[in-house]
């Protein structure tokens, strides 16, 4: 096994909303975006992060790339430790990680060239870099993601969502990255231009072996994509394991109702299947249920779940479990 190329450990992302009182020294209300969230990543290895909107998917990765602060816990990038770094260290490190977001047209600024838009970080990145140099590497990385090299002098707004999403792309890879977070890269896009853009992504990642981080609410993109998947719910992992385990032998009762939502190609089956509905709204974060966060909504919840959060509790092998009736299944 490769050593990790990040290492998350007991990761918190927090954000102050309002006051709990009135006063003005009554305590910060604090939003909990992450809670306690671990896990590793080699290079060259893609993990799948899923759950519904408001999980906590999209605060982490942010977090991970220095855009929102880390409130607590550890993660280390190549071994360096990034909490508690100083906005100048960070920079130097956005090279190494790279960021490709939900919405391309708009991640993208529309008084810019395809070219410049291209070569902005690698001009950041080496100030003093020959424009013949950045031409070449523009036109590089370009036919890499497939887009001519005849387009480079046109704007955002000319392109499709997936031409749009490729130059995303194209702006990630020019300064050669060892970490690309995918924030729900596809989800804005058509189904044919989806698997077109998961295709590419895959491809680079092979020839690079450049780690990937996927972030989706699509389960059926993420078993394709992924290695290992996390799952999460309410800021906390549920249940991680690698992508064939997880979506063979789903053991947490979030996970199961997220799998019975995803369509099975085969019409008997699917005519067959139950989908487990999940029964009121997601709580709020500024103040999640006590114990297990999930029960709330969960059909299994004893009295049991409300006392304590569940660890991940290892089932074999990368599958990790958070719940209680798995624990005490585990202990008896
Ligand atoms: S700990 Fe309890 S409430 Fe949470 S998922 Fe397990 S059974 Fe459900």
């Amino acid at each position: 096994m490769n050593a990790p190329l990040l290492e998350v450990r007991d990761l918190k992302v927090e954000f102050k909303v309002g006051r709990e009182g009135w006063a003005p020294w009554s305590p910060a209300r604090r939003l909990k975006a992450v809670q306690e969230v671990s896990f590793t990543l080699a290079p060259g290895e893609t993990l799948g992060i899923v759950g519904e909107s408001g999980c906590g998917k999209s605060s982490l990765a942010r977090a991970l790339i220095g855009l929102n602060p880390i409130a607590g816990g550890s993660v280390k990038f190549a071994g360096r430790e990034l909490a508690g770094l100083a906005e100048t260290e960070w920079q130097a490190l956005r090279a190494d990680v790279q960021m490709i977001f939900q919405d391309p047209l708009s991640s993208l600024d529309p008084r810019m060239t395809i070219g410049d838009i291209i070569a902005e970080p690698l001009r950041w990145l080496r100030p003093g870099i020959a424009p013949a140099e950045i031409k070449a590497e523009v036109e590089r990385v370009m036919a890499r993601v497939g887009l001519q090299p005849n387009v480079i002098n046109r704007y955002p707004h000319e392109f499709s969502g997936g031409q749009c999403q490729r130059v995303g792309i194209a702006r990630a890879l020019i300064v050669k990255p060892k970490l690309i977070i995918c924030d729900e890269p596809v989800s804005a896009l058509d189904v044919s231009i989806q698997a077109q853009v998961i295709n590419l992504l895959m491809d680079l990642q092979r020839e690079d072996g450049l780690a990937l981080i996927f972030i989706a609410h699509d389960l059926a993109v993420v078993r394709h994509i992924s290695d290992r998947v996390l799952v999460m719910y309410l800021g906390r992992v549920m249940e991680t394991a690698d992508a064939d385990t997880l979506f063979r032998a789903p053991a947490h009762p979030y996970t199961r109702a997220l799998l019975s939502a995803v369509p099975i190609p085969d019409p008997a089956l699917e005519r067959s299947k139950t989908v487990q509905i999940l029964e009121g709204d997601l709580p709020s974060p500024i103040a999640p249920p006590s114990g297990c966060v999930f029960r709330t909504r969960c059909p299994h919840a004893i009295a049991a779940c409300g006392v304590g959060v569940p660890k991940l509790a290892r089932r074999g092998g990368s599958h990790a479990v958070a719940c209680t009736l798995a624990e005490i299944d585990a202990a008896s």
